[in-house]
């Protein structure tokens, strides 16, 4: 008995007690290949001996200093450093605990931005359907979801949902991706004249869709009229790299291949790698430059917000990953468990799409594979194969049945970017026996 909260009342997790390079090891003894990253975070793996001993320098250097009164070396090195490759127009990085609050800081900025510019109306968010952006109200909001939503409405704040670029469901046969991307994309474009283009603060999107999707990567240049549309429309562009950033897929920003920057960028799990809680959100010049012109004050903040030791795990992380060269090591990976999923599921009657992004990647699961019919989402097929991959010593992260904007189930995986082709393989294995 434990006076500890689970979120899965009735069955509660298995007891983790240690873990090293990709493995955990239970209470039980028994081990677990990490080909979740948890949930995309461990991007370096466990007790990695840098972070680790960057860490414990920290610890014994200067553990916290709130930001009322100090900022850190290590907290502006790290800004520097991701500044330093982000996408075009990024200036700034602003730091706090994890994604939820990212995308909380986004959004306040995007609002704060147009009253600092004198267009306070302004407020409207419009996100897609098939998107999760936290568990925070705002994010809550944001993100498409409505079996999270559902309990707590009504919701502090309102947004607006359009179709996600979900080609496997919506692409018409014998459409282009060129005309797919630019149907899509179109959604947003008549969502902004519905709601007027004058009331509309922000579009917030996930590059490489997550949690709620499975590795759902936009097709042709979806992203491309994106960005056209906010520019025509003076719209925001807010991109969630929460889960698909920091060299998941291959790019250490995931939009860099999408060959557009957006004007708020929030980046965490990877960002931290687990070592420690971290998030950030990043801010183009412009935005930048209405908040030191106007107030001198950007009017959000968390007490842990910089936190140095945050800052040491992320510095430390970002230096490993440059100096071990993983984000090659994250697109031939990649590419291995892509054939490795290819040719293990290729023609398996249940499994409709396989897709992804470096080693961000997934399979969908269907009732019927020429009908695309999902699985009755009362048989949890998602939670079914998450319990027989545990048994089998393996973590994926499966996902779906009735989320709102993903007709059926799905399983992602997301190694850590230390991964071998040995590994990949027993990861297949084992997935392919749980399946
Ligand atoms: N945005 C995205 C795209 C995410 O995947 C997540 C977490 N799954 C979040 C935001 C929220 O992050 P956190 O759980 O750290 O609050």
């Amino acid at each position: 008995m434990t006076h500890l909260l689970h979120r899965t009342i009735h069955t509660p997790p298995r007891k983790a007690v240690s873990a090293s390079g990709i493995h955990f090891t239970d209470a039980a003894g028994k081990q677990y290949i990490d080909a979740s990253g948890g949930a995309a975070v461990s991007c370096l793996g466990h007790a990695h001996p840098d972070v680790l001993a960057a860490l414990h320098a920290q610890l014994d250097r200067l553990a916290y200093a709130h930001t009322g009164f100090f900022t850190s070396d290590v907290a502006e090195e790290l800004a520097d450093t991701l500044i330093a490759s982000a996408p075009a127009g990024l200036s700034h990085a602003y730091l706090v605990s994890g994604g939820s609050e990212a995308v909380e800081a986004a959004l306040k900025m995007a609002r704060q931005y147009f009253t600092e510019t004198g267009q306070p109306q302004r407020r409207h968010i419009i996100a897609r359907r098939q998107s999760y952006h936290g568990n925070t109200l705002g994010a809550l909001a944001t993100g498409g979801n409505e079996w999270r939503r559902a309990q707590f409405r009504p919701l502090l704040m309102q947004a607006h949902h359009i179709a996600p670029c979900y080609a496997y469901r919506d692409q018409r046969a014998g459409e282009t991706d060129a005309d797919y991307a630019l149907r899509a994309a179109g959604e947003l474009e008549a969502k902004i004249l519905e709601l007027g283009p004058d009331t509309v603060a922000a579009f917030v999107a996930e590059p490489v869709v997550g949690a709620t999707a499975g590795a759902v990567p936009a097709v042709g240049d979806y992203f491309k009229h994106i960005r056209a549309i906010c520019d025509r429309y003076g719209v925001l562009l807010i991109l969630d790299e929460v889960m698909c950033g920091m060299g998941r897929t291959g790019s250490l920003y995931a939009c860099e291949q999408d060959g557009i920057a957006p004007d708020l960028l929030t980046i965490a799990k990877g960002l931290g790698g687990g070592y420690q809680p971290i998030g950030a959100t990043l801010l183009s010049r412009k935005i930048y430059d209405a908040f030191a012109n106007g107030s001198g004050f950007f009017q959000h903040g968390h007490t842990y917000m910089g936190h140095p030791m945050a800052a040491a795990a992320g510095l430390a992380v970002q230096k490993v990953i440059a100096r071990d060269n993983l984000l090659a090591n994250v697109q031939d990976m990649g590419a291995v468990l892509r054939e490795n999923l290819q040719s293990a599921f290729g023609q398996h009657p249940h499994i409709g799409d396989i897709r992804g992004r470096g080693l961000f990647q997934a399979i969908e699961l269907v009732a019927d594979r020429d009908s695309k019919a999902p699985f009755d989402p009362a048989r949890k097929i998602h939670a079914h194969i998450k319990r027989e991959a545990m048994e089998r010593g393996l973590m994926v992260y499966p996902m779906g049945g009735t989320i709102d904007g993903v007709q059926g189930d799905h399983v992602l995986l997301a190694p850590p970017f230390i991964v071998t082709k040995a590994d990949l393989a027993d990861i297949t294995q084992r997935l392919s026996d749980a399946v």
